[in-house]
Parts: structure tokens; C-alpha cells; sequence
């Protein structure tokens, strides 16, 4: 499975899947196929299955914002066999939606396998998606605006209880595991991360890299967790440095004062 990503918007990424590995068993199908992951536009996706040759069987939508799902109603005229995936609770926000997803449930592409975990706090019925490693390949996590790297998305469904929870799930994947956030917030993040973990080593070492990248206008994502483990404020609610600089020992009260901190920076 290879992942593509596709800048749209002012710093939306959607992310293109399709499997270019001639000897899988999709070759004995007419055509190559793909699937989408939150396609905020469909016309830069649609060019770029047409440089493909590939058919689009599925879309991957991990919440109902319109710069996630923008996209569906245009692309399912031209495929209109794709099978629009999504939270059971985004039932009737999500354009096309065909599939209605809730934890534990799998979905699959080619011969990958991806798990499908609840995740709100975002917004209540907001899910990620998570192919584990398998064969040599890189595990390989969707999550949309829950987490981001260097941060986590806003809180407008959802509780500081909720998110803590949701992010507790996405940081006990393995670090090798690759991020494929939707927004293209790294620089900003790291930026606000250093006002609360500014003695963090590994933080200050990764704001080198992203600012020397965004400098060139290269893309920060994807991410691992390992990384965002070591410098992402939102999953360190339980660092005893970062607490300090919050004023709250309590997980779930310290992130919510780092969520509200953050909504000011
Ligand atoms: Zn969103
Ligand atoms: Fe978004």
C-alpha cells in the first residue's frame, strides 16, 4: 500500500492509497484501484487517479468537516461504486456514506487490514484508521483532526475527558507507526510546545528539522508516534516538567489547560 499525499486548501493533506506492487492480487483485476482518506477537493484527486489509471473503490472519512468529506459528492459521481466509509455516529453528516463504522470494526484495501478506532474529542463521533505492520510494511495510522503533529485538534464535540482518552489509544501504537494527520500545523504546534516543554531536548531538536523544512516548503507529515511521543505537549499530559508548567498534576485537567492555552496562542 502506498500512500500519497495530496495538499489541498490552505493546509488540508488528503491521502491517496493505492498499491503499485505488480505481483498483488489486484493485478488480475481490469484495473488498478485506490482509496481516498478525507478528500477535502475531488479535482486533484480525480487528475491524480487519472495519472494512475486507477478506479476509486473506496472513501476513507474520519469526520464529518467540510474539509474532510468536501470532496465525496463529486468524486462518487465519477466512482459511483466507492464505498463511502465513516463514524456510526456521523450518520447523516457524512455526504454518501454507505459504511457505518464504530470501534473494533475492520475495513479492508487490497491485502491491508485496518482497524478501526473511536476517537472523539474533535468532534463526538470522529474515528482513525490504523494498519498495523505487516510483511515488511510500516504500520500506517489516519487520524484525521484528533491528533496532529506537535498537537491535537480542537475540542468542538467533544470533552478534555474524551480527548485524553482518544489520544491514550493513539499513543499506545507502535512508535514506528506513521502519522497521517490532515493539516499541515507542524511549524505553529512546535512553536506553542516550546512555551510549555521548553527544556525538552527532543523538542528542541525536532523545531530544527520542521522549520528547516517548512523553510524549503516541504511537507512535515508523516509523523510516528515515537516521535510525537517524545515532543507532542498533548500526549505528555503525565510529564511531570509539563504539569509544572500547566500547574495541574491531574492527566485529564492538565491537558485541558494546555487544549485551552493552545485555543489562545
Ligand atoms: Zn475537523
Ligand atoms: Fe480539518
Amino acid at each position: 500500500m502506498n500512500v500519497e499525499r495530496i495538499p489541498v486548501l490552505s493546509d488540508n493533506y488528503i491521502f491517496l492509497l493505492h498499491d503499485s506492487n505488480p505481483d498483488s492480487e489486484q493485478e488480475a483485476r481490469s484495473m488498478p484501484f485506490a482509496a481516498v482518506v478525507d478528500p477535502a477537493e475531488a479535482d486533484p484527486v480525480l487528475q491524480r487517479l487519472e495519472q494512475l489509471g486507477a478506479e476509486l473503490v473506496a472513501i476513507f472519512n474520519t469526520h464529518h468537516h467540510g474539509d474532510h468529506v468536501g470532496g465525496n459528492p463529486q468524486l462518487l459521481q465519477q466512482f459511483p461504486n466507492a464505498l463511502v466509509y465513516g463514524g456510526v455516529e456521523d450518520r447523516g453528516r457524512i455526504p454518501g456514506q454507505k459504511v457505518f463504522l464504530q470501534e473494533g470494526d475492520t475495513v479492508q484495501f487490497g491485502t491491508r487490514r485496518g482497524n478501526v478506532i473511536f476517537v472523539p474529542g474533535h468532534t463526538r463521533a470522529h474515528i482513525a484508521y490504523y494498519f498495523p505492520p505487516e510483511m515488511g510494511h510500516l504500520g500506517e495510522l489516519f487520524c484525521g483532526d484528533t491528533l496532529f503533529a506537535g498537537g491535537c485538534g480542537r475540542l468542538f464535540e467533544g470533552t478534555p475527558q474524551q480527548m485524553v482518552e482518544s489520544l491514550s489509544k493513539l499513543r499506545a501504537l507502535p512508535d514506528a507507526t506513521r502519522v497521517w494527520c490532515a493539516h499541515e500545523y507542524t511549524l505553529k504546534n512546535l512553536q506553542f510546545a516550546l512555551t510549555v516543554d521548553s527544556t525538552n531536548p527532543d523538542l528542541q531538536e525536532r523545531w530544527q528539522q520542521v522549520k528547516a523544512k517548512r523553510d524549503r516548503h516541504q511537507p512535515t507529515i508523516p509523523s510516528t508516534i515515537g516521535i510525537e511521543k517524545l515532543t507532542n505537549p498533548f500526549l505528555r499530559w503525565d510529564m511531570p516538567e509539563l504539569q509544572a508548567s500547566v500547574n495541574h498534576s491531574d492527566p485529564v485537567r492538565a491537558f485541558a489547560r494546555l487544549r485551552g492555552m493552545k485555543d489562545q496562542f
